[in-house]
C-alpha cells in the first residue's frame, strides 16, 4: 500500500501567534488513519516552535528547503543536521519558486535530494511544467527530465525513498488546477518511467499533486489512481480547509 501524504507548504507566511492558532485548529481535527501522513512545512525560523506546539499530535514536520552542504561559511543557509536536530522528517526540494526565483537547477536539486537521503530524511521532489511547456506538448518530457536528473544522481534504488510532488507551475497559487485527468496522466507517466528505469517498487512510490488544491477539488483529485496525496500552499494556511483536504485523503 502506498503512503498517502497531505503536506502543507506554508511558504513565507505566519507569525508566532498565527502559527499557534493554525496548529490549534489542525490538531483539533486531524484524522488518524493508517497510511495517512499529515505534514506541515513552516518557514525554517518557526520549525522549533511548531515542533514544540505539536507535542505528540499526529502531525509531522518538514522544511521547505535545505542546503546540500554539511556546515560552514554559507550565510543564510541551514543544514540537514540542523533539521534532524529539530525533529524534521521531510524536506520539500525543487519547488518551482526555488527553481524560478532562486535559480535552482536540476543539478542543485539532485545534490539536495542526495544529501537529504543520506541524512535519512525524506525529500519531496517537486516537478512540473510551465504553461508554455504544456501548450507546446512538452509536459511529459519536462517532468521526465526533472525526475531523471535526480535518478541519475542518487541511483534508482535510493530513489525509492523519495516522494514526488507533481506541481504544474501554471497551477501554483493561481487558482487554476489541473483536471483530475491531466494530473492522473502525468502521475501515471512518472510511475511508468520509474518502473521502466528499473525501479522494482515504482508502484509503492507516493506521488502527490500540488497546484491550487483546495477543499472543493481535493476529493476528485485524490480519487485518481496514481494521486497519493497533496502538496498544498494557500489552502494549508486555513485549518478548516486543510482538514477538509486531510479528510478527503483519509
Ligand atoms: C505549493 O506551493 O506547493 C502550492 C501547490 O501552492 P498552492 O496550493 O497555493 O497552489
Amino acid at each position: 500500500m502506498r503512503k498517502t501524504i497531505v503536506a502543507g507548504n506554508w511558504k513565507m507566511n505566519g507569525t508566532s501567534e498565527s502559527i499557534r492558532a493554525l496548529l490549534d485548529g489542525i490538531t483539533a481535527g486531524v484524522p488518524v488513519v493508517d497510511g495517512l501522513v499529515t505534514l506541515v512545512c513552516p518557514p525554517a525560523v518557526y520549525l522549533s516552535q511548531v515542533k514544540e506546539l505539536l507535542g505528540n499530535a499526529p502531525v509531522v514536520v518538514g522544511a521547505q528547503n535545505v542546503s546540500a552542504q554539511p556546515k560552514g561559511a554559507f550565510t543564510g543557509e541551514w543544514s540537514l543536521e540542523m533539521l534532524q536536530d529539530l525533529g524534521c522528517e521531510y524536506v520539500i526540494l525543487g519547488h518551482s519558486e526555488r527553481r524560478s526565483l532562486f535559480k535552482e537547477t536540476d543539478a542543485d536539486v539532485a545534490d539536495k535530494v542526495d544529501a537529504t537521503l543520506t541524512a535519512g530524511l525524506t525529500p519531496i521532489l517537486c516537478v512540473g511544467e510551465t504553461l508554455t511547456q504544456r501548450e507546446a506538448g512538452e509536459t511529459l518530457a519536462v517532468v521526465a527530465t526533472q525526475v531523471d536528473a535526480v535518478v541519475q544522481r542518487v541511483g534508482i534504488e535510493r530513489f525509492a525513498s523519495v516522494v514526488i510532488a507533481y506541481e504544474p507551475v501554471w497551477a501554483i497559487g493561481t487558482g487554476l488546477t489541473a483536471t483530475p485527468e491531466q494530473a492522473q496522466e502525468v502521475h501515471a507517466a512518472i510511475r511508468a518511467r520509474l518502473a521502466g528505469s528499473g525501479m522494482k517498487v515504482a508502484d509503492k512510490l507516493s506521488i502527490l499533486y500540488g497546484g491550487s488544491m483546495n477543499a472543493g477539488n481535493a476529493a476528485e483529485l485524490l480519487a485518481q489512481q496514481d494521486i497519493d496525496g497533496g502538496l498544498i500552499g494557500g489552502a494549508s494556511l486555513k485549518a478548516d480547509e486543510f482538514l477538509t483536504i486531510c479528510a478527503a485523503a483519509a
